[in-house]
């Protein structure tokens, strides 16, 4: 985390986090369908694939050691435990798709959106928050591809994460798909218009 590295102002680099269950991949999908500019930063994770997923197109699917040997050789712009899995984002897959004016958002928990604050990385800051508390848990359990266990820990996680939402640049509270895509649109676009 201590490397640093200069960084023009040509690019965007929007970090969203919130809790899982609360839509950010299909709200990405919608994002990237109005604005295909918008590259979607693919993580590296020690998570197993769930039903659906692709390897390099949602996350790089690794073992522990492959994603030691990647933490050991300074590959990660940040990295955390989340819910008991490793999960940690490129940095040269950010950094130069920023540097050649790219628009790149990255999808990661709190203590990571901490770290690139912490690395002086110009960013924004997105929380996506659900409607209530009650909306998120049945989101989860509807979900089913999780065992109660993990259900219940994602909720334990996704309370404390929501007690830091105020400390984000720009909330959107995904209510409705649409409303909510439509609002993250414009977010991009206006802090594009802010780059011009
Ligand atoms: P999931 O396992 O449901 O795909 O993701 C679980 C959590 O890990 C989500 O809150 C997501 O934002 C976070 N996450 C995904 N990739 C990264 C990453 O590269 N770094 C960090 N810090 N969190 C990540």
């Amino acid at each position: 985390m201590s490397r640093s590295r200069t960084l023009s102002k040509r690019g965007l680099l929007l970090v969203m986090t919130g809790p899982s269950g609360v839509g950010k991949s299909t709200l990405v999908g919608r994002v990237q369908e109005q604005i295909p500019e918008v590259r979607f930063s693919v993580s590296c994770t020690t998570r197993p694939p769930r039903v659906g997923e692709v390897d390099g197109q949602d996350y790089f699917f690794s073992t522990p050691e492959q994603f030691a040997e990647r933490l050991g050789r300074g590959e990660f712009l940040e990295h955390a435990t989340v819910h008991g899995n490793s999960y940690g984002t490129l940095r040269d897959h950010v950094l130069n798709e920023v540097e050649r004016g790219g628009v790149v958002l990255l999808d990661i928990d709190v203590q990571g959106a901490d770290q690139v604050r912490a690395s002086g990385t110009p960013a924004s800051y997105l929380f996506i928050l659900p409607p209530s508390f009650e909306v998120l848990e049945a989101r989860l359990r509807g979900r089913a591809t999780d065992s109660e266990e993990v259900i219940s820990r994602r909720l334990g996680v996704a309370r404390s994460e929501i007690a830091e939402a105020g400390r984000f640049d720009f909330r959107i509270i995904n209510d409705d798909l649409d409303r909510a895509a439509g609002e993250f649109v414009g977010l991009v676009e206006s802090l594009r218009a802010e780059l011009a």
